[in-house]
C-alpha cells in the first residue's frame, strides 16, 4: 500500500508536478505560518517537511517507494528527527493520519523528543529454583558511552565537516537496471562516513575515542529475578543501551530463559512431576519424600486401599510455583504416576491362586467353541511382525527376489 500522506498534507496528487507542489506549498505555508496562525500548531512543520521531501527528486523517489519509514532509516537531514518524532508520535491533530507507524520492533511507547537508539536484548538463563525463590543476577555488559574527553564531538570544535561521498546525507543510493523500464533502487549506509554524514580529519581526531565520539565501557547490571517470573519474561533497564551523541539511548532488555529442570516441569503457576512406583506400591500404598525447589522436603503419602492406575495424576494444592507479584499464593503440584510392573513374576507354589483371590478372582472363563484353532502369542516390539520374517525390510536393489512377488514397503518411523 503506497504511503501518500505527504501528498495529502500539501493537497496534491501522487503524480503532481514540481510546480504544482511548489504552488500549493506557498499557498499553505502562507496560511499556516506560525506568525499568522499560531493556533495551527505543527501544521506548518508538516507542510515544510512534505515540501522538503517532495521537491527533492531523490527523497521523493525513496518516499514513493518506501514511505516515511524509508526516509527515516536513511536520510535524516537537519531537523528531520523532530518532524519524524512528530509524525510517528501519534499525538496532535495528525495522530490518526500518521498513526500506524513507529512502535515497530522493540521500540516501546510513542516516539517523542530526540531519536531513540536501538534496544539491546540479552538472554539470561535462570533455573527453576531461581524463579521459585527469586534472585539477583549480576550481568556484566559492555556498552558505548559518550566520550568525556571530547564531549561526544569526536574532535575539537569545527573539526567535523560534511562527508563528500554522500553530501552529508549518510546514505548511498544505488540504482540498478533490472530490465527495460525496471530499476531497482537500493539505499545503504555511506561507507565513507559510516552513515554519520560527517567526517573528521585524521589529525583532528580525539585521542580518547579516536574520533568515534563514544568509548566502550563495562557496566554491571543487577537483574532482580522475582519469585514467579516466567520463561521469556522481559526485564527492562530504561536508557541503559548504547549512547550516541544526539540520540536518546535505547533500553537494555533482559529476556529470561527458564532452564529445564530434572524433576519438575512447569506449566504456568503449576508444577508437574513424574513418580514411578512399583506394582506393590500402586496397589498397597506408599510414602515418598520430594525435594522441593526451595530445599524443603515434602512427604507425599498415598494410603493403602486406593489403587493407582498407570498414568493417573494426583494433585497437591499450593505446592506449585509462587504467583508473580503475589508470591505467598502458589499454584499446585501434580504428580503423574507411572507403575513399574514386575518383569517376571514367579509366585511360589500355590501362591498364584492366593494372589488371584486377593485381587478379586477371575471373570468367568470364556467358552471355547469346538471349531476354534489355537494360536501362539509371541513378543512384539512394534517394529515388523511378531517374530516373523514377513515384516523384514528389503532394499529396493536387494538381490533376493521378494517372496511371493509381494512388495514389502518399509515404514520408517
Ligand atoms: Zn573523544
Ligand atoms: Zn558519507
Amino acid at each position: 500500500m503506497a504511503d501518500t500522506r505527504l501528498y495529502e498534507v500539501l493537497g496534491v496528487s501522487r503524480n503532481a508536478s514540481d510546480s504544482e507542489i511548489r504552488k500549493n506549498y506557498r499557498k499553505l505555508a502562507k496560511e499556516y505560518h506560525p506568525d499568522k496562525n499560531p493556533a495551527a500548531g505543527d501544521k506548518f512543520k508538516e507542510i515544510s517537511f512534505a515540501y522538503e521531501v517532495l521537491t527533492d527528486p531523490q527523497k521523493r523517489e525513496i518516499y514513493d517507494r518506501y514511505g516515511l519509514k524509508g526516509l527515516q532509516e536513511g536520510d535524516t537531514g537537519p531537523g528531520a528527527d523532530d518532524i519524524f518524532s512528530h509524525f510517528f508520535g501519534g499525538g496532535g491533530p495528525f495522530g490518526g493520519l500518521f498513526g500506524g507507524f513507529g512502535g515497530g520492533g522493540l521500540r516501546h511507547g510513542p516516539r517523542r523528543g530526540p531519536k531513540k537508539g536501538e534496544n539491546t536484548v540479552h538472554r539470561l538463563k535462570v533455573s527453576l529454583e531461581d524463579l521459585y525463590n527469586g534472585k539477583v543476577s549480576k550481568l556484566q555488559l559492555s556498552k558505548n558511552t559518550i566520550c568525556t574527553a571530547c564531549g561526544g564531538e569526536g574532535g575539537p570544535p569545527g573539526a567535523l565537516h560534511p562527508c563528500q561521498t554522500c553530501n552529508g546525507r549518510g546514505i548511498k543510493v544505488t540504482i540498478t537496471q533490472l530490465g527495460p523500464g525496471m530499476v531497482q533502487q537500493m539505499q545503504s549506509r555511506c561507507p565513507s562516513c559510516d552513515g554519520e554524514g560527517e567526517v573528521i580529519n585524521e589529525r583532528d581526531r580525539c585521542q580518547a575515542c579516536l574520533g568515534r565520539k563514544v568509548v566502550q565501557q563495562t557496566k554491571l547490571l543487577e537483574v532482580q529475578v522475582d519469585k514467579g517470573m516466567r520463561d521469556e519474561q522481559r526485564i527492562t533497564f530504561h536508557g541503559e543501551g548504547d549512547q550516541m551523541p544526539g540520540v536518546e539511548p535505547g533500553d537494555v532488555i533482559i529476556v529470561l530463559q527458564e532452564k529445564p529442570h530434572d524433576v519438575f516441569q512447569r506449566s504456568g503457576t503449576d508444577l508437574m512431576m513424574k513418580k514411578t512406583v512399583t506394582l506393590t506400591e500402586a496397589l498397597c500404598g506408599f510414602t515418598t519424600v520430594v525435594d522441593h525447589l526451595d530445599g524443603r522436603k515434602i512427604v507425599v503419602n498415598h494410603p493403602p486401599g486406593s489403587v493407582l492406575v498407570p498414568g493417573c495424576v494426583r494433585g497437591i494444592v499450593g505446592e506449585g510455583m509462587p504467583i508473580y507479584k503475589n508470591p505467598f499464593e502458589k499454584g499446585d503440584l501434580y504428580i503423574r504416576i507411572e507403575v513399574d510392573f514386575p518383569e517376571n513374576y514367579f509366585a511360589p507354589e500355590g501362591k498364584l491362586k492366593e494372589l488371584e483371590s486377593l485381587l478379586g478372582g477371575r471373570p468367568p472363563a470364556e467358552e471355547i467353541p469346538a471349531d476354534s484353532e489355537e494360536v501362539n502369542m509371541s513378543e512384539y516390539d512394534g517394529n515388523g511382525g511378531p517374530g516373523s520374517h514377513r515384516g523384514q525390510c528389503y532394499d529396493e536393489d536387494d538381490e533376493h527376489p521378494h517372496m511371493g512377488g509381494q512388495h514389502v514397503q518399509c515404514a520408517h518411523q
